[in-house]
């Protein structure tokens, strides 16, 4: 289907795109790389009535990184990340920027625009929540950093405020003897996880875990952040006990719904197996290994 008409307008510059937006209203949208909001819009499930395209502004998809962290541009593509510098030394950001849908998605779509578009099933989330990422914004009054767990609002809903704009996600660098992954299933390759679990953790003396965070995606409005799984493992031996222990908290700390990636009971048992690997990977690369870690493909 076409999409309802619309003004098309190319900023060239941050400030330039917010007032863009505000002298277009309440209808007008940015657009980033098209991979949530066009096709929203061809199924006539969004109707803007003016683009503010992003695409043209200096600098805005830059990846940096120093000895403090890593600072993603949010018009940072996932390709991009993937095959980042940023990416190889915090292996997680590979594991999900390299797992998001096919490679067409991943030329073309957005960290930025993921954060922004605040998809219940967006790998991002659960990833960035895991590392204690945050989110610049930018408006009119200026720049504000908001950390990712409070920017998410709700499903589709984030804490902009209107006429801001996504400019940035920074994480932090995580301390030696740390370790994280991503892990989805999903149906097939162009679509969203039926679930997926982010683990990053910090290892003390004798592989005791010293801090601990779990996230799962696509089992609920927002990303989910497993607290009961994470306090199992914090302060104590990495073994298959304390990760039967967090696999079970995380199985029990979940309520996602039934619909058609799989029954709710299918995808509280897919988190408690995505938590043991999750924990078994981010171990290894906390221990220096380097482990390459693959979302499940249905069929496969
Ligand atoms: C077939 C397909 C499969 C996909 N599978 C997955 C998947 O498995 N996992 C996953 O995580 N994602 C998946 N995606 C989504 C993909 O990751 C998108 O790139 C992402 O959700 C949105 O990024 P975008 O740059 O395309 O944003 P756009 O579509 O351009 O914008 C999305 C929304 O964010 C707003 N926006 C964009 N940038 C900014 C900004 N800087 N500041 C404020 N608002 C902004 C727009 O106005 C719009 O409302 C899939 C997409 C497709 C088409």
């Amino acid at each position: 289907m076409y999409p309802h008409p619309f003004r098309y307008f190319r900023a060239g510059s941050i400030s330039e795109a917010i007032s863009l937006l505000g002298e277009l209203g309440g209808e007008a949208r940015f657009i980033a790389g098209g991979q949530s909001l066009i096709p929203l819009m061809k199924l006539r499930l969004a109707r803007p009535t003016a683009l503010v395209d992003l695409n043209f502004i200096p600098g805005l998809a830059r990846i940096e990184m120093n000895d403090g962290g890593v600072w993603f541009g949010a018009m940072a593509r996932h390709a991009d990340i993937a095959e980042s510098r940023a990416a190889a030394r915090i292996p997680i950001l590979r594991d999900c920027a390299g797992g998001i849908a096919d490679v067409q998605v991943r030329n073309r779509g957005t960290i930025g625009g993921s954060v922004a578009e605040a998809d219940p099933s967006s790998d991002w989330m659960a990833v960035l929540l895991a590392l204690g990422a945050d989110v610049r914004a930018v408006g009119e009054g200026g720049d504000r950093v908001v950390p990712i767990e409070q920017f998410v609002v709700d499903a589709f809903t984030t804490d902009l405020r209107p006429g801001e704009m996504v400019r940035e996600i920074s994480v932090k660098l995580p301390p030696k003897k740390s370790g994280g992954a991503y892990i989805a299933v999903k149906r097939s390759a162009p679509v969203y996880a039926t679930a997926g679990v982010a683990v990053h953790l910090s290892l003390g003396d004798r592989d005791t875990c010293a801090e601990a965070r779990i996230v799962a995606a696509s089992v609920g409005l927002t990303a989910v952040r497993l607290g009961e799984a994470e306090k199992a493992l914090r302060g104590r031996r990495i073994d298959d006990r304390t990760v039967e222990g967090a696999a079970e908290a995380a199985m029990a700390g979940v309520d996602p719904p039934s619909d058609q990636r799989g029954s709710a009971e299918y995808k509280r048992l897919l988190v408690g197996a995505l938590v043991r690997q999750a924990i078994g990977a981010s171990l290894a690369r906390a221990r220096g290994e380097s482990v390459e870690v693959k979302h499940d493909y249905a069929g496969r």
